[in-house]
This record gives C-alpha cells, sequence and structure tokens, in this order.
C-alpha cells in the first residue's frame, strides 16, 4: 500500500472510530481551529467535552458553550484529545505533552477539517482532492506548504498604530489594493505550491476593502486553503450579508481586543453569535505585539548574524505575505520593499507573481529558491520577532 492510501486509510478509520466511540473529546488549542473543530464535532453529533488551552487569558472563559481548562483540571481518562493547531511545531510538542501524562487516543486536525472542508463549508472540495491535499500537509517537509499566508488587502485603517507591523501610519496615502492584483496573485501562487494552512487576510482594516467577498470567494474555492482568518481591529461592523457568507464559507474572524479602542468589539461578537460566524478574540496576552525596530535605519549586522536571526524568525514560523503582486517570506520585508525603504529590492527577496514570460514550474522553482533563501536584506533593517515585547496598539498621531 502507498504511503498515500495508508494516510487515506488512517483519516478514514479516525473518522469511523470517532463516529462509533462516541465518547467524551477534549479540544486541545481554544483559536480558531479549536473553533472549527468544535463546529465539525456538533455538525458530527459527537460531545465536547471543553476546550483545553495553554493561554491564561482564555482559561476559565466559555468558548462555543465549552469551558477552557488548563490541562492539569482535564480529567483524562478515556478521553480522545483532538490538536486544534496549523503549526507542525506546536503540534508535536502537544502530542509528546499528551503522551506523557497517558493520553491514548490522540488524533491531530486533518480528519476534522477533511469532514470540514468537504461537508460542512458553502464551497465544498470533492474529497479525493482533499485527502490528496492533506497528505501534503502530512509530508510537510517534502513540499512547498505555507504555515500562515497573509494578504494584506488595504492600507486603509481606522486606528494609527505606531508600531504597526504593516508601517500603515508610515503611508500618507494609503489606498485600497487593486483586486485584480490580488486575485491574480493569488491565482499564480496558488497554482506554484503544494498548500496553505491559514490564509490571513489583513490590513489595514480587512473588513473596510470593498471587494472582500471576492478575495475570499476566491480563497475558500482552493483545496490548497484548510482555513481562512480575517484579522480585524474591533472598529468595523460588516453588513449582515457579508458575515453570513463569512459563516457560510467557514471563515472566522480575529477580533483584536485592544480595550476603549476596540469600541464596537462586542457588537460584533454579538452579530456573529446570531449568525454563526466563527470568532475568536486575540487579547495579545499570548502573541503579544513586538517591536521590529526602527524600519529605515541599517543595524549593519555580518552576515553570519543576519543569517542567525533569520533562522531563528523561520523556525518560528513559516509565513509568507502576497503584497503587490510579490511573493515575500515576512511581513518587514515586504512592507520595507513596497514602501521603497530598500530602494529597487532585489529579486531573490521575494518572488514576482504576475511574470507571465515564465512557466509555473520556473515560478515553483523561484518560490522554492525564496523559501530556502539564508536571510533578507530586510533583516538588517530589524530587530528581528524577539525584540521588545510591547503594549499593543498604542496610538500616534506624530507620524
Ligand atoms: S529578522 Fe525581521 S525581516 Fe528578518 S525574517 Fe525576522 S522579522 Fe523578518
Amino acid at each position: 500500500m502507498s504511503s498515500f492510501e495508508k494516510f487515506k486509510e488512517t483519516i478514514r478509520n479516525e473518522i469511523l472510530e470517532m463516529e462509533r466511540s462516541k465518547e467524551k473529546v477534549v479540544l486541545f488549542g481554544g483559536a480558531d481551529v479549536g473553533i472549527i473543530a468544535k463546529k465539525v464535532l456538533d455538525y458530527m453529533d459527537i460531545e465536547a467535552e471543553c476546550f483545553c488551552d495553554n493561554d491564561p487569558i482564555k482559561q476559565s472563559k466559555v468558548i462555543e458553550g465549552l469551558q477552557v481548562l488548563p490541562l492539569d483540571k482535564v480529567i483524562i481518562n478515556n478521553k480522545t484529545f483532538i490538536v486544534c493547531t496549523f503549526s507542525t511545531y506546536n503540534e508535536k510538542i502537544i502530542t509528546k505533552t499528551l503522551k506523557d501524562i497517558g493520553v491514548q487516543n490522540i488524533y491531530s486536525i486533518y480528519s476534522i477539517l477533511f469532514i470540514y472542508k468537504t461537508r460542512v463549508v458553502k464551497y465544498p472540495i470533492e474529497e479525493e482532492q482533499m485527502l490528496s491535499s492533506l497528505y501534503s500537509f502530512k509530508e510537510f517537509n517534502d513540499n512547498q506548504i505555507i504555515e500562515n499566508l497573509n494578504i494584506p488587502v488595504t492600507e486603509k485603517c481606522t486606528l494609527r498604530c505606531e508600531k504597526c507591523s504593516a508601517l500603515i501610519p508610515y503611508n500618507n496615502n494609503p489606498n485600497h489594493f487593486d483586486k485584480d492584483i490580488i486575485l491574480n496573485s493569488i491565482n499564480r501562487f496558488f497554482e506554484a505550491i503544494d498548500g496553505v494552512k491559514r490564509v490571513v487576510i489583513s490590513g489595514g482594516e480587512p473588513l473596510l476593502y470593498p471587494y472582500l467577498l471576492e478575495i475570499l470567494e476566491k480563497v475558500a474555492k482552493s483545496p490548497k486553503v484548510l482555513s481562512i482568518r480575517i484579522i480585524t481591529n474591533g472598529t468595523v461592523i460588516p453588513d449582515i450579508n457579508l458575515l453570513k457568507s463569512f459563516r457560510d464559507m467557514g471563515i472566522s474572524l480575529s477580533i483584536s481586543d485592544y480595550g476603549k479602542l476596540s469600541h464596537k468589539k462586542d457588537e460584533l461578537i454579538e452579530l456573529c453569535n446570531n449568525y454563526k460566524v466563527l470568532w475568536d478574540v486575540n487579547t495579545y496576552s499570548y502573541n503579544r505585539w513586538i517591536d521590529f525596530g526602527p524600519f529605515d535605519t541599517m543595524r549593519n549586522r555580518t552576515r553570519d548574524e543576519n543569517i542567525e536571526i533569520f533562522k531563528r524568525c523561520r523556525d518560528w514560523i513559516k509565513a509568507g505575505y502576497l503584497l503587490d503582486a510579490k511573493y515575500y517570506l515576512c511581513h518587514r520585508s515586504a512592507y520595507i520593499s513596497y514602501l521603497k525603504v530598500i530602494e529597487n529590492e532585489e529579486e531573490g527577496n521575494y518572488v514576482n507573481l504576475v511574470d507571465y514570460n515564465i512557466s509555473i514550474e520556473e515560478l515553483k522553482n523561484k518560490i522554492k529558491d525564496l523559501n530556502d533563501v539564508k536571510y533578507l536584506n530586510a533583516c538588517d533593517y530589524c530587530n528581528t520577532r524577539f525584540g521588545k515585547i510591547i503594549s499593543p496598539a498604542i496610538q500616534t498621531k506624530e507620524i
């Protein structure tokens, strides 16, 4: 039996086993992936007992009607655990922790996602195609898989955060990004890669973008995408029809909680509940903001130092950015190039997605080469992801 056949059998057996045993399930991870898993369990009529999460802010809260507990408060006897994360790194750590304390039944998120993408959402993917995509994700190391693909759709925003990772306040003439350029970039990029675990639609404030639905439909129809998340700052209420589309396509809203600044957060949550839209709130207790430092001064590190800091960033997350018809590995690199802080940034720090003179095969190789670079020019303009931790969303009028 080929390893793909074995993979398919495992997925089908896991689903049958879940349906047969009807054992109570604990969902490890209370963010968007956990919430997707809860929806799938509801669809399969399987009872979930609780969420389990390491984030102290989430603990003791109620998400989707379930309590969120720290692991040491969960009774593990005869329980099935589903590890709800897209991060291969976190998946390994959580699985090992659970095994070490004697949990027997541990499922990864793949079987759940198979049900989700083939039966629950508005644009269901054909089963064999979905299995093939999931197989690529499982074989992560040999394939071109992006863990988080960020697609910024606009530079317009309702806030002016001094340390905005997209450098929005530094742009005196913010615009919506061209819809056709985004759609063409998505087309070419998705042809050339094996898959994306999570597409993150961002901005600026993406709920201000007039063509959001078209972008989302394009992404949601791809079998190469496991989930879609929109990051919003809690200041904008979308149109009800748009909210219903989020629900139908299984898109989740990640609502940033910046205290008083996010003045429409509660109204948005209530609407999400009313229209059954997936949502979670990011309090930044866990994923805190980082000060990447001034973006326009070189640090003058040695090549070896830049290689070292870049490796740490990439080990932490395999991210990608689609901006202005180019694919970048890092938000900092994307915006420094886009805002021309580095004049005429060299190809090799990005891939031009709309160069129609090259074939998809050549594009694939360029993306692979970029994914394998030792460091980016932008690294020398950056304090790295491991820079100073700062309070989120401090506003500025200065710039
Ligand atoms: S060092 Fe900065 S520019 Fe380089 S990958 Fe890390 S965050 Fe991006």
